[in-house]
């Protein structure tokens, strides 16, 4: 779960509150961290997906907070990896990554039965946050 800093340092990743507008807290986001110098980067897979959402806050947001880990699939991945392996491990994240994707095509099947097709669209959404996120 390492990723190169600038600096030298090695970066890892974790789950943090990121704090909008010095009112808005938006809980369990992922970023990279440097432990060497202290800077944070938001991680790629979820970078769009924050900045819609301050993009949504606006300039003068209500105080309070957002759990990210239940607006971003991603994020919830990590999250639950996070309360298994202590520091992250990508295997634990893959596997929880692999757990999530068949309960979410489960829920397609019954949504598909139900003929729902808003909430058909809301877990193919759901799919598309988490495909593409290889961390290995
Ligand atoms: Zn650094």
């Amino acid at each position: 779960m390492l990723k190169r800093c600038s600096c030298g340092g090695d970066m890892s990743l974790m789950l943090r509150t990121v704090i909008f507008a010095k009112k808005v807290n938006i809980n369990n986001v992922p970023v990279y961290n440097c432990s060497f110098c202290g800077r944070n980067d938001v991680f790629p897979g979820v970078k769009e997906d924050v900045g819609k959402l301050v993009g949504k806050l606006g300039n003068q947001p209500a105080p309070g907070s957002i759990p990210f880990d239940q607006v971003h699939e991603w994020a919830g991945v990590l999250s639950k990896a996070s309360n298994l392996s202590d520091p992250l491990q990508a295997s634990v994240i893959t596997r929880t990554a692999e757990e999530r994707v068949n309960q979410l095509l489960d829920l397609l099947l019954i949504a598909t039965s139900l003929q729902d097709e808003e909430w058909k669209k809301e877990l193919h959404s759901r799919l598309s946050q988490l495909s593409g996120h290889n961390v290995s």
